[in-house]
């Protein structure tokens, strides 16, 4: 019994025994270890959630900060100082806590153990650090009251330099606790180094990109601006090529339309031409400037002796010139900028063919407002200008001439008809007598004195035709009143071909009429269209030669009655035929042959015109010629 007591009892005392002394340890070690695990795995997430990549290098430093804080959160009692390496020494750049007096930030250390845990990339621990050759760390670790230390280094990407904490302590009994924490951080602080490298390099090469794109936005905007002042500056000039080539009649207000155009396109305040005075050798400006009034474009004209002014050496030189602040520049006449009023100034040579006409001025009250491209442009002006200013001087002359001749015509014209009035009443008085004598009234005249007077007789008809022609051309010219009325043409063509027929019975012409028989109503003065009928009928008679046939035809085409006179004759050569219609002009066959003044066609052209006729000739040389007139017919039928 007391040996079971007694064995008992020792079961008890060896259970108890073995549990104080092996059981109760490796549990307590176990909660330690989950306690510590667990402290280890809340700091590492709660770290990581705030754990960010610094947007600069700069700002690796606050990062580095914010690891110390939270490992310093996790062992209070500890220092922490984090050395950079840098010309061989150990650079104090970040610290935390636990000092005594605060140390200088930036100071070198030279402590063999850094460059080992450096070398070696490994954790070194030192639970007694004056065990070792720490002399150089001596003061600054009695600053922080450091013992112990734990040595744990980390590398940050590229090129930066290596660095490393040194966790200290009063003694190494938190050490082993303490080293995952350093490794995580250090592992931490090396990667995130790398990831911000890659994003500091891509941000660089995207600032560099966006740099390229901003300039090449830039240049773009240049250019385009450029190619909108180019595309402007083609449309003037296509605006000015226009004024220079299109019709004619405004050509005086061409140049001031050029400088207009010119003035708008540099947006300048004035523009001008200025041109050569040879008579007083000066330049001059002409009229149609661009922003200048008439009083101060008198008050500008400048010897071309004088050098000083920048208008004269671009005459002299043809060089273009141009001045940011022509008020301000020594060659330029300033008094004539004050003048005018501007800063900015660019003179182009106005230049025809081979020969210097004068120069282009345009100005802005602006400063250093015009550019090289402006100037450019304005030489290529200056040239358009150039053959407008040419054309603007032959039209003045033609003007001139134009006038003068008109003047001339009108004495002619005065002058014809007061002679031939002059003449008309003699002449019938001539050949009054004459026939009076032919006729033997006033006695008898022998054969000698009868042919005589034959010929006087037919030299006054020819004589009083020719001045009756003159006398109605200048009717003709002097804006003669027609007095229109309705008129039958078949009646009128009836009475000139009884009037004709004599003469060509005379001359062995057989004359026809082949009028249709009824023909719309006409409004004619009847004297000047019988005029016109008569001449044609006349003409051929006298040009188709004897045997020849002439017939007159009327035909009603609707709009127009048109009456054609044709004969077989000898007809008219082409080179001729355009210029039967002129006054004076006479055939080169009929001249010394057939007896004419020339004017008989002339007269019946301006006839027909005055009725708002045409009229035209159709003929082949051998074949006969057909003269047509056309009249419109009367509205009021
Ligand atoms: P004129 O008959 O007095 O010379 P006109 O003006 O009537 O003047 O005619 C001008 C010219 O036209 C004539 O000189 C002649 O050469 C030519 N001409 C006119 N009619 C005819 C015709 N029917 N046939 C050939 N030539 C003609």
């Amino acid at each position: 019994m007391a040996a079971v007591v007694i064995g008992a009892a020792g079961a008890f005392g060896a259970y108890w025994y073995l549990k104080f002394k092996c059981v109760l340890p490796i549990e307590s070690g176990r909660e330690a270890s989950q306690q510590a695990f667990g402290d280890f795995t809340s700091f590492v997430r709660e770290t990581l959630e705030r754990a960010y990549a610094p947007e600069q290098a700069e700002h690796y430093g606050d990062l580095v900060n914010y690891y110390l804080i939270r490992l310093h959160k996790a062992f209070p009692d500890s220092s922490m100082l984090v050395f950079e390496k840098g010309r061989g020494q150990w650079q104090l750049v970040n610290y935390l806590k636990n000092f005594k007096m605060e140390p200088k930030l930036l100071t070198s250390y030279k402590w063999s153990a850094l460059d080992r845990s450096s070398v070696e990339g490994e954790l070194l621990r030192f639970d007694d650090v004056r065990a070792g050759d720490y002399q150089a760390m001596e003061e600054l670790f009695s600053v922080f009251d450091i013992k112990s230390a734990l040595l744990c280094p980390f590398q940050p990407s590229g090129g930066a330099p290596e660095r490393l904490i040194v966790f200290g302590a009063g003694s190494p009994a938190q050490f082993d606790a303490a080293q995952p924490y350093l490794r995580f951080i250090a592992s931490q602080l090396s990667s995130i180094s790398r990831v911000s490298d890659r994003v500091f390099e891509l941000r660089k090469e995207a600032d560099g990109l966006r740099n390229e794109v901003n300039a090449v936005v830039r240049e773009l905007d240049v250019a385009g601006s450029r190619l909108i002042q180019r595309a402007r500056e083609r449309k003037a000039l296509y605006e000015v090529v226009t004024r220079v080539t299109g019709p004619g009649d405004d050509e005086q207000n061409g140049c001031a339309a050029i400088l207009n155009i010119v003035a708008k396109i540099v947006e300048a305040d004035i523009a001008a031409s200025l041109l050569f005075d040879e008579a007083k050798n000066e330049l001059v400006v002409s009229p149609g400037s661009f922003g200048i009034t008439d009083a101060d474009r008198m008050l500008y004209s400048i010897p071309v002796s004088n050098q000083a002014s920048s208008s004269v050496r671009t005459f002299l030189t043809r060089k273009p010139f141009i001045t940011a602040d022509a008020q301000n520049d020594p060659d330029v006449l300033t008094r004539y900028a004050k003048l005018w009023d501007v800063h900015s100034l660019m003179i182009v040579p106005i230049c025809l063919r081979d020969r210097i006409i004068g120069v282009l001025r345009v100005g802005s009250r602006r400063i250093d407002f015009f550019t090289p491209d402006q100037l450019e442009f304005l030489t290529i002006i200056a040239d358009e200008l150039a053959i407008i200013i040419e054309m603007v001087t032959l039209y003045e002359n033609i003007s001139r001439k134009a006038q003068e001749l008109a003047q001339l015509n009108k004495l002619k014209d005065e002058f014809l008809s007061t002679v031939s009035h002059e003449l008309k009443t003699p002449l019938t008085t001539i050949k009054g007598f004459v026939s009076v004598i032919l006729s033997g009234e006033v006695g008898p005249l022998n054969e000698q004195q009868s042919n005589f007077l034959a010929v006087v007789d037919q030299s006054v008809n020819r004589l009083t035709h020719l001045i009756s022609n003159l006398l109605d051309l200048s009717r003709l010219n002097g804006k003669v009143e027609m007095e229109f009325q309705k008129t039958d043409l078949k009646e009128l063509v009836r009475e000139s071909v009884s009037t004709m027929q004599l003469k060509a019975r005379e001359k062995k012409v057989s004359l026809s009429n082949a009028v249709d028989k009824e023909l719309p109503v006409v409004q004619a003065d009847n004297r000047w269209i019988g005029q016109v009928i008569d001449n044609l009928l006349l003409n051929a008679i006298k040009y188709a030669g004897s045997g020849a046939k002439v017939s007159i035809s009327g035909t009603d085409k609707g709009e127009a009655v048109v009456i054609c006179v044709e004969d077989n004759g000898p007809g008219i050569p082409p080179e001729e035929q355009k210029m039967v219609f002129d006054k004076f002009y006479r055939g080169r066959a009929s001249i010394n042959q057939v007896p004419g003044t020339g004017l008989g066609l002339a007269i019946s052209k301006s006839v027909v015109e005055k009725h708002g006729g045409k009229i035209w000739l159709e003929s082949k040389p051998g074949l006969g010629s057909k003269f047509c007139f056309a009249l419109p017919v009367s509205k009021e039928n």
